[in-house]
């Protein structure tokens, strides 16, 4: 059995929808907020971590501890070659579970707990 990685959900059509927890059905992501603030997410406590391309909007403990960013400011997270979305990629917690939205072909990866979300900036 290979080494178990996070699983990704690409929602490419309805990259705009709300993201809701699998697990306990909070909203993690609030697409329909008017202005869109950071008031959008709402970690829930499966939510591993929420992200988009400019950077982290929210890291849980044990994202940080998986990847070892443990104590790291999110400014100071070292990204690989291919950005946050692969960073996040490599998240080996089992039944972890990633809802990336890419808009276009703009990636605005959605992040959560056991799946994940972003805003489109
Ligand atoms: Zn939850």
């Amino acid at each position: 059995m290979a080494t178990a990685t996070i699983q990704r959900v690409e929602l490419n059509k309805h990259y705009d929808a709300s993201i809701y927890c699998p697990f306990c059905g909070q909203k993690v992501i609030e697409m329909e907020a008017d202005p869109p603030t950071e008031e959008m997410c709402h970690p829930c406590p499966h939510t591993l971590f929420i992200a988009h391309d400019e950077g982290f909007e929210y890291r849980s403990a044990l994202f940080d501890a998986n990847l070892g960013l443990v104590g790291v400011p999110d400014d100071d997270v070292e990204l690989p070659e291919t950005g946050i979305d692969g960073l996040t990629d490599s998240v080996t917690i089992p039944d972890s579970v990633k809802f990336a939205a890419y808009e276009c072909l703009r990636k605005s990866p959605h992040i959560g707990n056991d799946f994940n979300g972003a805003p489109p900036g």
